[in-house]
């Protein structure tokens, strides 16, 4: 039956009529926050493209912590910028790591907040990279790491002797108290490595979330900012996906499956969002998206220019990620997105 006895804005007259017709809902109990821990006491430094999200030391970490969980929101995830940095990413996996510090204070003063830790290198290793680094002559394992490249064209980053370092760090984060182990890498084989090393120290209830499908994006960019994780030189792409490859990403969430991933993430979000429709409709595992730095700063830029109204937009992104088929949402918005729905 068509027009004129079919008419779609019957449903749409008044907002009671479209809440009860409304097919997507977004509560704060989807929403993940992510929160940079620093080194020292009572500092709150702002990123400077991210208006809002902060570097955090310990004390204020859990100060933001109670927030989050105050506003309904289930979880956060941690990422850490270290005292010093090097070539074996010690800042990563030691046991007074900032990341591992920051849990333990957090999960004692707020113990049913969900802690997620990131596990990746690149904030802890001098050259910004996700793996360790060796020049692509070099020999040896050992004196790769000795010797690392000074320059940007004769480098490799060496995946199997990274999947030992992310191993290691998975259990000194999950031992400080991380509920859900989450490797945002994208080395080969990082989930199986990481399961292993979790069961082998006899942490078989840790849950892993992987990045599965995480693309080289330039959205990153206030993130490196925020995490002071820039390459300093080469970039991430022959670890990190190509944008222009979605059945490949497919590929990578299958593996990651198959290596023992509970849950699966699609990274960045909003110019991805057909790639989260197509692992939701693929896979039965739950979905997260990454709504990451640069979609936050665009939105965040665009309404301090007035050119757009933050709130809606906000709002509009989240329900598109949501619609897409995330049931789990990364967001730098997920206070102000809790505080609307509340
Ligand atoms: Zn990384």
């Amino acid at each position: 039956m068509a027009f004129p006895i079919t008419r779609l804005r019957r449903l749409r007259q008044n907002e009671q009529i479209r809440s009860l017709v409304r097919e997507t809902q977004l509560t704060p109990g989807a929403f993940v926050y992510p929160m940079f821990v620093c080194p020292g006491e009572g500092i709150r430094k702002e990123v400077g493209s991210m208006p809002g999200v902060f570097n955090l030391s310990v004390d204020e970490a859990i100060k933001e912590a109670r927030n989050v969980y105050s506003l309904g929101i289930p979880s956060i995830i941690l990422f850490g910028l270290p005292t010093k940095k090097d070539e074996v990413a010690t800042g990563a996996w030691a046991d007074d790591g900032i990341v591992q510090q920051a849990t333990r204070a957090i999960k004692r003063e707020i113990p049913k907040l969900l802690v997620m830790g990131d596990v990746c290198l690149c904030e802890y290793m001098s050259h910004g990279h996700c793996g360790i680094v060796r020049a692509a002559k070099a020999q040896s394992l050992g004196a790769a790491v000795a010797e690392p490249p000074a320059a940007a064209t004769d480098f490799e980053i060496v995946n199997d002797a990274s999947l030992e370092l992310l191993a290691r760090t998975s259990v000194s984060l999950a031992r400080a108290g991380v509920d859900i182990i989450a490797p945002s890498d994208m080395m080969d084989g990082r989930v199986a490595a990481i399961r292993k090393g979790l069961d082998d120290a006899g942490l078989i209830n840790t849950p892993i979330l992987s990045y599965a499908a995480k693309f080289a994006s330039g959205f990153y960019g206030p993130f490196r900012e925020a995490a002071d994780s820039t390459p300093q030189f080469g970039d991430r792409r022959s670890y990190q996906m190509d944008g222009a490859n979605i059945r490949e990403a497919m590929r990578e969430i299958e593996l990651d499956i198959e290596e023992g991933a509970d849950m699966i993430m699609v990274k960045p979000a909003l110019p991805y969002l057909d790639v989260i429709a197509a692992a939701r409709d693929r896979f039965d595992l739950p979905l997260a998206a990454y709504q990451v730095s640069g979609e936050f700063a665009m939105i965040e830029a665009a309404a301090r220019n007035n050119w757009i109204d933050h709130d809606r937009v906000m709002m509009e992104s989240l329900i598109s990620i949501r619609r897409a088929g995330a049931s789990i949402i990364l967001t730098y918005f997920a206070k102000a997105a809790a505080r609307l729905l509340a």
